[in-house]
């Protein structure tokens, strides 16, 4: 059994917690709770690799996010296996801020495994190419567009980051 930590970050309001909960839970809630601190959630997972099945406990860390005033604390990203980075399609700023919470993971948890998460891809936005991206940073595993309102994605998200961890762990 693998038991491993990983951290989604981003600015506040794009949409962590929601993903969580409806990987988790399969709940999502239109009202805007803003997480204080952490909130740490559990899931057991299978994941298949070359015909064998593993099993593995993830530690979902869900932080605080980034505001004008408010840096995130490098700290709750120490120990981790692997990050989501989580943006909101609908908020610009939010797409501009990726590199910032890019330097942020390599600086404090160096070559992990990286998925980048468009979420709110239910509402209407700009097309987003984050091409140039994934060439400079070779650790981005994943990118896609989500919805944690829709359930879309989220499974995959979460499946591709795994699947990479345990493949490290292994
Ligand atoms: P966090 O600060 O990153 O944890 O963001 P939350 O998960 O608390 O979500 C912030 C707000 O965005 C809440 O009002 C959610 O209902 C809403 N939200 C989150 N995910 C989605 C989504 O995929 N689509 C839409 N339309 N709204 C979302
Ligand atoms: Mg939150």
């Amino acid at each position: 059994m693998f038991n491993y930590k990983i951290v989604l970050l981003g600015d506040f309001g794009t949409g962590k917690t929601s993903l969580i909960n409806r990987y988790v839970d399969d709940s999502f809630r239109e009202e805007y709770l803003s997480t204080i601190g952490v909130s740490i959630s559990n899931k057991t997972i299978d994941t298949l690799i070359n015909n064998k099945v593993y099993t593995s406990n993830t530690m979902i860390w869900d932080i605080e996010g980034k505001t004008e005033f408010k840096p995130i604390l490098s700290h709750y990203l120490s120990g981790a296996k692997g990050f989501i980075i989580v943006v909101d399609v609908t908020r610009k700023n939010t797409i501009n801020l990726i590199e910032e919470h890019l330097i942020l993971c390599e600086k404090t948890e160096p070559n992990l495994p990286i998925c980048i998460a468009l979420n709110k891809s239910d509402s209407e936005h700009e097309e987003i190419d984050l091409i140039n991206f994934k060439k400079l940073y070779p650790n981005i595993i994943f990118i896609t567009k989500t919805s944690a309102k829709n359930n879309s994605n989220i499974e995959k998200l979460f499946k591709a980051l795994s699947e990479k961890i345990i493949e490290q762990l292994l």
